[in-house]
């Protein structure tokens, strides 16, 4: 039989190398798996400027490196694998990988959430270099130039205001012809003056070399192309893409109660309508998905699967 951990940590992100360290500092016995490279997407981000006490142009992948380094250095495991199946029933979970199986008696959910991508030619080349999926992260480096903002959403429309206290111009991109969005979120951005809106689009391409320097869209009902170049003086320009999100709940519909969005709801403490289950980070429906949200909930998460360890097994 396999070795029965205290505690399983599905996602080696921030949110579950907090766990990891939590767990671990407290004298559980802590597995971490994750199926790709640690990290989840604040690794993509080559500036964090907005984590406290991060040290001088920190990126993403150097503040993970030292997250994971203080997570190792407490004794918490960590395996790369990928988790096919899971049972959350019972005193024991049990989770399953595509070659080996793991028990535990507490599990924490910290898969987390991908933005949405559009799928154009040049979006991926170009992420980190112009195009990006975060306004609070990457806003500050666009003071003064256009950015595009795409979506028609609540998440664009806020966006597009946020953006316009950095950038000279916000162009907001829609597929459709009415905003998605909230009514008293759109009056806003119909008053604000740095913001244009062109309706009936969607992105064909982003081209830059390097970095952006052009967008083209698609008039969804003339289906004519046109290309929006970056200021000459300004040689790029921004493409923040908002067209919603995508938790990573896929193994867990129908064993844990998810909103309508699939993220997993919780309580103050973390815990999952599953006993012993808590979730973390921003697989879980909140309101601001960011680094120092992320860790908040990974701590939480691992203090209260150390209490409900102690009373039911101890
Ligand atoms: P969302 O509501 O799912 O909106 C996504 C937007 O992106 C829609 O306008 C959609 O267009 C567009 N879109 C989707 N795929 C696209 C594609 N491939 N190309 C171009 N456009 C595409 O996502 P969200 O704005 O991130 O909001 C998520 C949830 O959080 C919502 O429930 C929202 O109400 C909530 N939220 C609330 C607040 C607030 O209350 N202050 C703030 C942020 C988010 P269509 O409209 O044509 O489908």
């Amino acid at each position: 039989m396999s070795k029965l951990y205290d505690v399983i940590i599905i996602g080696a992100g921030p949110a579950g190398l907090a766990a990891g360290l939590y767990a671990a500092r407290a004298k559980m016995s802590a597995l971490i798996i994750e199926k790709d490279r640690n990290g989840g997407q604040i690794v993509t981000t080559d500036e964090v400027a907005n984590y406290p006490g991060g040290v001088e142009e920190e990126t993403g992948p150097s503040l993970i490196a030292r997250m994971v380094a203080q997570t190792e250095e407490f004794g918490a495991e960590r395996v790369k694998a990928t988790v096919v199946d899971v049972n959350l029933e019972g005193d024991i979970k049990v989770v399953k990988c595509e070659e080996a199986e793991y028990q535990a008696r507490a599990v924490i959910i910290a898969t987390g959430a991908s933005p949405r991508k559009l799928g154009c030619p040049g979006e991926q080349e170009l992420t980190g270099k112009g195009v990006s999926y975060c306004a609070t992260c990457d806003a500050d480096f666009f003071t003064d130039f256009e950015v595009f903002a795409i979506g028609g959403g609540d998440t664009a429309v806020e966006e597009a205001m946020f953006l316009t206290k950095f950038a000279r111009k916000v162009t907001l991109v829609h597929r459709r012809g009415e905003l998605r969005a909230a009514k008293s979120i759109q009056e806003k951005a119909f008053k604000n003056e740095k913001i244009e809106i062109i309706w009936n689009s969607e992105v064909a391409e982003v081209k830059g070399d390097g970095m952006v320097e052009s967008i083209v869209l698609r008039n969804r009902e003339t289906g004519e192309l046109t290309e929006h170049h970056a200021h000459e003086d300004d040689g790029t320009m921004g493409v923040f893409v908002f067209v919603g999100y995508i938790p990573q709940t896929g193994l867990f519909t129908d064993k844990i109660e998810l909103d309508k969005a699939g993220y997993i709801l919780t309580d103050v403490d973390m815990k999952t309508n599953v006993e012993g289950v808590y979730a973390a980070g921003d697989v879980r429906q909140k309101t601001l998905r960011q680094v120092v949200t992320a860790v908040a909930d990974g701590a939480i998460a691992a203090v209260q699967a150390e209490k409900y360890i102690d009373n039911k097994f101890h």
